[in-house]
């Protein structure tokens, strides 16, 4: 069977859920987009951007008729988020989301939707920002979308929402939902970590005052404090999710760690210098591969 999205519904229009429309809209005119969200506030600012044909007050009656439903709510709320617009699927709709962590969210998926075809889905992009003003068309361009269907996951179901992620401009892979987990722990759960430690620490280092910290922070610090400001809600639920493979990284950093602390104490320049030739290259080749921008200072104006 081939499927044709010509129905959308985004459930959960924050950042990432208003972005899905956003370039729906830009990319695929043709296709009708429903969009739904917990929070009252949060439809009623979205029915005044406008990146929806239609904004539906519950989720049963946002997702009627739709080919491809997206779920983009904080992953701990992916169960509730499923159960709450089951009884308004159609039965061969396909069930996505964009959660930054997949097994956990897929075994959730499938206890509350045993009868429908769910191919998980993280878009390996986004902003420090949240809500449904943060998001923009353009999000998802040349950027990376995981996709992690289960072995027996429908081909067709697979192959359909590759074409859509395509659509929006994304590059698509998939892989198993446990190596996911695993990457993205290095990639972005561990990043976010060390920032939201760093910036916590230096905001309470005693011989330090807090304005120092602000005014000298080009120094390095405010790379940190962008990653730092990422929503509270959304990271807190990430790293309960995706907890072994966050541990499992972070002690092999800690290890990494002390070798370099010991090197600083020993005086061994020669291992430091090698180090950081070994990481500069790493910035080099996400440069070449179009994963950010080569203006140097990430661009920023002087
Ligand atoms: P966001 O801007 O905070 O938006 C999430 C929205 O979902 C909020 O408006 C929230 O309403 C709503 N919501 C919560 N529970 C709901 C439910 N049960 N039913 C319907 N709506 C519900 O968050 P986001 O950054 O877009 O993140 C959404 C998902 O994308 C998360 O799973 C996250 O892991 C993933 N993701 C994020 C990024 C990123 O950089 N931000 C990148 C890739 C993937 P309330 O605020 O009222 O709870």
């Amino acid at each position: 069977m081939t499927h044709r999205i010509e129905r959308l519904c985004v459930i959960g229009l924050g950042l990432i859920g208003s972005s899905v429309a956003r370039a729906v809209k830009a990319r695929l005119p043709d296709v009708i987009v429903i969009g739904h969200d917990a929070s009252e506030a949060v439809r009623g600012e979205a029915r005044a951007l406008g990146f929806c044909d239609d904004i539906a007050d519950s989720a049963d009656a946002a997702v009627t008729d739709a080919d491809l439903v997206i779920l983009a709510v904080p992953v701990g709320r992916m169960a509730d988020a499923a159960r709450a617009m089951a009884p308004g699927l159609r039965a061969d709709a396909i069930i996505s989301d964009v959660g930054s962590s997949k097994a956990g969210v897929a075994a959730a998926l499938r206890a509350a939707l045993p009868d429908h075809a769910i191919i998980p889905a993280h878009p390996v992009a986004g902003t420090e920002n949240s809500g449904p003003a943060a998001g923009f068309a353009t999000l998802f361009d040349g950027r990376w979308c995981i996709l992690t269907p289960a072995s027996d996951a429908a081909p067709d179901a697979v192959a359909a929402l590759t074409t859509f992620w395509k659509a929006l401009g994304a590059r698509v892979e998939a892989m198993d939902a446990a190596h996911h987990d695993l990457v993205l722990a290095v990639t972005s759960h561990l990043p976010h970590l060390i920032a939201y430690t760093i910036v916590g620490t230096a905001s309470e280092l005693e011989e330090v005052t807090e304005s120092e910290v602000i005014k000298y922070s080009a120094g390095g610090f405010r790379d940190f404090t962008r990653i730092a400001a990422s929503d509270p809600v959304m990271w807190r639920d990430v790293f309960l999710a995706n907890k072994d493979a966050v541990l499992a990284t972070l002690q092999r950093f800690n290890e990494d760690l002390t070798v370099l602390q010991q090197a600083i104490r020993r005086g061994d320049g020669e291992k430091l210098e090698q180090w950081f030739t070994r990481t500069r290259t790493i910035r080099r080749s996400i440069i070449a591969e179009g994963q950010d921008d080569p203006a140097p200072d990430f661009g920023r104006k002087h």
